[in-house]
């Protein structure tokens, strides 16, 4: 049985998001569509503007790697990341850990030119929820002058009284006991701990430690919180002193500093080969003489196996900054964006055709509806039964649910992308952010200490080059900064880029 998480996020208004039960529905009801069986939920309610931590999510991240779910469902592809950027890193930990990324709404192909649907519809999510933003702040400013509870979940220690929220005295006062333990240095975990040998507990059971992280950054504590650019400080009571929020949030912020970063995301892992031995290249850190970090990749069977490869490793930044160069080379060669886009348009058409569940839904409902209308004159009519009663209340509900399902269906299918919307997506990742294509175009990366093989995936495999056919170029490469000198890749390298 395949099994799954769903992951569900709320942002700070809910008129206009689905709400996270509606999520749920919809994950759940393609999960079903699909035999897989949900394991697990991870819901991050009401976070505000782009500085939430998202802890479920991050909670969810961590326990991809324990074999539990083989997938991971959203709602739509914004649930997921909020840029391009973060989308990349946090969907290869998932891919790391062999836990794939579902999307309940838009349809997405487990093809090369699927994953560049995948990327370009991301690229739209980015840019509909900062337009999104816009609609919102004009549309929520009433509610909020009013100082109304918008509806959502309320953070821990306050609850709603009418539509006022309000705080509540017993868990406001753990509120308050967590941030002044935190500030004086003591650890979440102690101030669980503390917690527990007083007896206070969190639903029967000792404080989440996901919760306590929670309650420590969220601003609303202090009665004033930012939410998409707009200060709003008359919905919730002050609870914590701005100061001591601060205070806690600088404290945070530094036992954060360090633990995972995107640099030390390596972008190449499970693409980059050693040449010599086949073994896959792993990950290496190392401190320098004078205390800074390096990274390098250092060939499997050297480092782990020990077959006796002397492949030399290489600087990380150094490698990732040659496939990025030789990505952006490829797709500015003439014509390549254009076949890129035009392959795109193809596999987006066959979507759109082989996609008649919308039809076959419709073709229920109609009939559906011919019933309805049949009961309709019947009762008319003054022909009433119980069983008539009971037949129209199952018809409406039938009538309701597939009215739906043909919505999902539909919405499943997205806006067809112009070609122009296609290139320009292009254009901007090359231009804002070329890593991230990495993840997309390259497939494998061959190394040899004065040779690298780039090999690209299909979506430029078939633009062989007129005169070079399917090896597209060969150059050397020098390191634009100065690498250590026990670095080996110092001396000039060449680069070959291939495709299958
Ligand atoms: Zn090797």
């Amino acid at each position: 049985m395949k099994t799954a998480a769903i992951y569900a996020r709320y942002s700070c208004e809910n008129q206009t998001e689905q709400s996270i039960e509606g999520q749920l529905r919809v994950c759940q009801e393609y999960a079903a569509s699909l035999g897989i069986l949900i394991v697990e939920t991870y819901i991050d309610r009401a976070m505000s503007g782009t500085n939430d931590n998202r802890a479920e999510f991050q909670q969810m991240l961590k326990d991809s790697s324990k074999k539990q779910f083989q997938f991971v469902i959203v709602y739509k592809l914004d649930r997921f990341a909020r840029n391009k950027v973060e989308s990349v890193i946090n969907k290869k930990t998932l891919q790391d850990n062999g836990v794939s990324l579902l999307s309940a709404m838009e349809r997405i192909t487990d093809t090369p030119e699927g994953h560049m649907m995948e990327t370009i519809l991301e690229g739209f999510n980015q840019y509909f929820s900062e337009e999104l933003a816009q609609k919102v702040k004009r549309g929520m400013r009433e509610t909020r002058l009013k100082g109304l509870y918008q509806g959502g979940g309320v953070p821990y220690g306050y609850k709603v009284e009418g539509r006022k929220v309000v705080i509540d005295e017993s868990a406001a006062e753990i509120v308050r006991y967590a941030f002044q333990e935190y500030s004086k240095g003591a650890f979440v975990l102690e101030i669980i701990d503390t917690l527990h040998k007083k007896g206070l507990l969190y639903k029967g059971k000792p404080f989440p430690r996901n919760l306590l992280y929670h309650v420590l950054r969220n601003e609303k504590y202090t009665g004033s919180y930012k939410c998409r650019d707009e200060v709003v400080d008359n919905i919730y009571p002050q609870i914590i002193p701005v100061e001591l929020f601060q205070k806690v949030g600088a404290r945070l912020e530094k036992n954060r500093y360090g633990k995972r970063s995107f640099e030390a995301t390596y972008l190449l892992k499970f693409k980059a080969k050693c040449g010599y031995c086949g073994m896959p290249m792993y990950s290496e850190t190392g401190t320098a003489s004078n205390g800074e970090t390096n990274r390098y990749y250092k060939c499997g069977g050297k480092k782990k196996y020990h077959n006796g490869c002397t492949k030399s490793q290489v600087r990380k930044e150094y490698l990732e900054e040659i496939v990025v160069n030789a990505i952006v080379d490829e797709l500015n060669r003439p014509g390549a964006i254009e076949f890129i886009t035009k392959k795109l348009l193809e596999e987006q058409d066959e979507n759109i055709k082989n996609n008649s569940a919308v039809n076959a839904l419709v073709k229920e409902k109609t009939k559906i509806d011919k019933q309805l209308e049949n009961i309709a004159n019947a009762i008319q009519n003054g022909i009433v039964s119980k069983t008539t009663a009971k037949r129209l209340q199952d018809l409406e509900e039938q009538q309701e649910k597939l009215e739906r399902e043909i919505l999902i269906e539909q919405s499943r299918q997205a806006v067809p992308l112009t070609r122009a919307q296609i290139k320009e997506f292009y254009s901007d990742a090359l231009e804002m952010e070329p890593r991230m294509l990495i993840e997309y175009l390259v497939k494998e990366v061959i190394l040899y200490d004065d040779k690298i093989q780039i090999i690209f995936k299909s979506p430029i495999s078939t633009v062989p080059d007129e005169d070079r056919g399917f090896l597209l170029s060969v150059k050397y490469c020098k390191p634009k900064k100065v690498i250590s000198s026990r670095s080996s890749t110092k001396r000039k390298i060449m680069v070959e880029i291939r495709v299958e």
